[in-house]
């Protein structure tokens, strides 16, 4: 007998607990609020208030411009098809800069940041995207989805990872996420970004498993514990923390790629957001800076701080 019976029962749903799910898609109508709400709570407490007050008022333009903004188009069906038979991620960053709708999206977005309260460094970089010819935008949409922000225009490059992180957000959570496949531990399987931080979860029925949160859409998808998520080495990983912190918040250091990502205990504390927190626990990519990881993570909103 080389076969199994059809009476066996289906290992996947035996035993109390189920396997998680690889992915957890992004809700776009709720994402940009959510962190909102948590960068304001952050800002009560930090010593960065002004700026997370910042990208606070640039999370809620994330959420209002969406409100009447047309519907993304996903690649047609026979290119998602062909992107998950030869494990490439379902969205092409490449064929994105000249969409309509992106480019009413980002027009949105530099609209509604308009009345912020910001420094004269970034409302001058406003007043540049605003006017920046076309071939100037598509370079720039270019730079932050290669994650190569020129040092010298971090400012305008945050307005335009915010639409960005809209755009691909919106067309993340069209994707049917049981037709997605891992690309690598360290590739968000919707549109290949890298994580901005990791998250050990508190889910019914995934409590304990640990997700990587996209960068750019905002999805999450599981990669195990205990593995460093850039390399994928198992060997030399350890954990970094800021002396005296709640302990929910931490750096996952690998001694082979020398590369940390953070991971927040979402379990301890729900409230932990992976771009918010990222950017309100500074103080702990400072503290690595003194040794010899380097950052592996990725996130627009901190290069600049
Ligand atoms: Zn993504
Ligand atoms: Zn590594």
């Amino acid at each position: 007998m080389t076969h199994s019976s059809s009476f066996e029962p289906n290992p996947a749903s035996i035993g109390r607990v189920p396997a998680p799910p690889f992915v957890k898609l992004p809700d776009p109508g709720r994402l940009f609020e959510a962190r909102r709400e948590r960068l304001e709570f952050l800002a009560q407490t930090s010593e960065l208030a002004p700026y997370l007050r910042f990208i606070a008022g640039l999370a809620a333009a994330q959420n209002a411009i969406q409100s009447g903004l047309p519907e993304p188009d996903l690649p047609p069906p026979d290119a998602l098809d062909r992107a998950r038979e030869f494990g490439m991620p379902a969205l092409d960053r490449n064929q994105i800069a000249h969409d309509d709708i992106l480019s009413e999206t980002l027009n949105r977005l530099f609209d509604a940041v308009a009345p912020l309260a910001k420094p004269a460094e970034a409302a001058a970089a406003l007043d540049h995207v605003k006017a920046a010819p076309l071939e100037q935008m598509h370079g720039m949409i270019r730079d932050v989805l290669s994650e190569a922000i020129p040092a010298d225009a971090i400012a305008e490059h945050v307005y335009v990872a915010a639409g960005l992180q809209v755009h691909f957000a919106r067309l993340a959570a069209k994707l049917d996420k049981d037709k997605l496949t891992r690309i690598s531990d360290g590739a968000c399987p919707c549109c290949g970004g890298p994580p901005v931080s990791s998250l050990v979860v508190g889910w019914m029925g995934a409590e304990g498993t640990r997700y990587c949160s996209c960068s750019l859409c905002g999805t999450l998808w599981n990669v195990v514990r205990v593995k460093c998520v850039l390399c994928g080495s198992g060997k030399g990983v350890g954990y970094q923390e800021v002396e005296g912190g709640a302990g929910t918040i931490k750096a996952e250091c690998c001694d082979n790629c020398r590369g940390y990502v953070k991971i927040f205990h979402q379990q301890k504390d729900v409230a932990l957001d992976p771009v918010a927190d990222d950017i309100a626990s500074l103080g702990l990519d400072l503290l690595l800076r003194e040794g010899d990881y380097r950052r592996g993570s990725f996130n627009p909103f901190l290069l600049g701080v």
